[in-house]
């Protein structure tokens, strides 16, 4: 799942790429994910886009005044393309979900006997058989549900902020990261990548973390999401998923050595996910049992 490095990343990708251009005009092949009907997408047409932004993990393209924001959920992505094809895609076929169709750029047409450039744009696809992928044209970013209920975005809470927000939470510390109306922007890969850097367990309770724990947690965080923002920014939102996976510890590293001890990543399985941790370097060398998730998931 995109978390907020990657989305961060893309929204800097379309920052460069698609501000200036004009919007031809959207498809929609996958109905199901656009969530709001007025202003109508067609508004879109003959808008340009503005600017690109993050809300936790929302991805906002403002058009004009308006705002396309996107939830890619957990198998949902966003693929730039250079040239699109202005063939209308067939409905319910494949991952491709949403494509909106960007003319080129004004400056990009300075000498008139130049080829004119073929309309670039991006596909929004999900992968699998959970859609989720939601797609919303707003007014207000704060129309949207999912972002007027946002906790403080973990890149810019500070560490009394985030030390008042633990205290409240008598859950375990996994689940409280990765809960988006406490904190704003992680989920299951970072949050076992913050966990392992501040030597934490996933199964503590957040309000019975020592003072010098949540320093260490609020330190972890900062630099893990910072690290992996300066990774992923510049890089082809095509290749971001991979890049992602490089930069690594622990998360979907199970049964590998642990780069800090050496210790083997075990794994936590649960429903549909699944957690990963150092021994040694986080629960004194202690096995977690998966029955224990049962809390954490409710
Ligand atoms: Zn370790």
């Amino acid at each position: 799942m995109p978390e907020l490095p990657e989305i961060e990343a893309l929204a800097a990708f379309l920052r460069e790429h698609a501000v200036g251009r004009t919007v031809i005009r959207s498809d929609v092949a996958a109905f199901s994910v656009i969530k709001t009907f007025d202003p109508p997408l067609t508004a879109l047409n003959g808008l340009t886009v503005t600017g690109a932004g993050r809300y936790g993990k929302f991805l906002d393209l403002e058009v004009d005044g308006l705002h396309l924001v996107t939830h890619l959920s957990r198998a949902g992505w966003l693929q730039w393309r250079d040239k699109l094809s202005p063939a209308p895609p067939k409905p319910g076929r494949g991952p491709l979900a949403f494509r909106l169709h960007l003319a080129p750029g004004i400056d990009a047409d300075d000498d008139a006997d130049a080829p004119e450039e073929p309309p670039a744009g991006f596909d929004l696809t999900e992968a699998g058989t959970q859609k989720r992928l939601a797609v919303y044209l707003v007014r207000d970013p704060l129309e949207v549900p999912g972002i007027t209920r946002l906790g403080p975005d973990a890149m810019r809470v500070d560490l009394d902020a985030f030390a008042a927000l633990l205290a409240g939470e008598r859950a375990q510390i996994k689940g409280v990261l990765t809960t988006q109306s406490v904190l704003a922007g992680i989920g299951n890969a970072y949050s076992d990548e913050i966990l392992h850097a501040a030597k934490i367990s996933p199964f503590a309770i957040a309000a019975r973390l020592t003072e010098s724990q949540v320093s260490a947690l609020y330190a972890a965080m900062r630099a893990t999401l910072t690290d992996a923002v300066a990774r992923s920014v510049g890089q082809r939102a095509a290749t971001l998923k991979s890049e992602k996976r490089s930069g690594l510890a622990v998360h979907a590293r199970t049964g590998l050595p642990c780069p800090v001890c050496g210790d083997t990543v075990r794994e936590v399985s649960f429903a549909d996910k699944s957690l990963q941790y150092c021994p040694t370097c986080q629960t004194g060398g202690k096995n977690l049992a998966d029955r224990r998730l049962s809390r954490l998931v409710k």
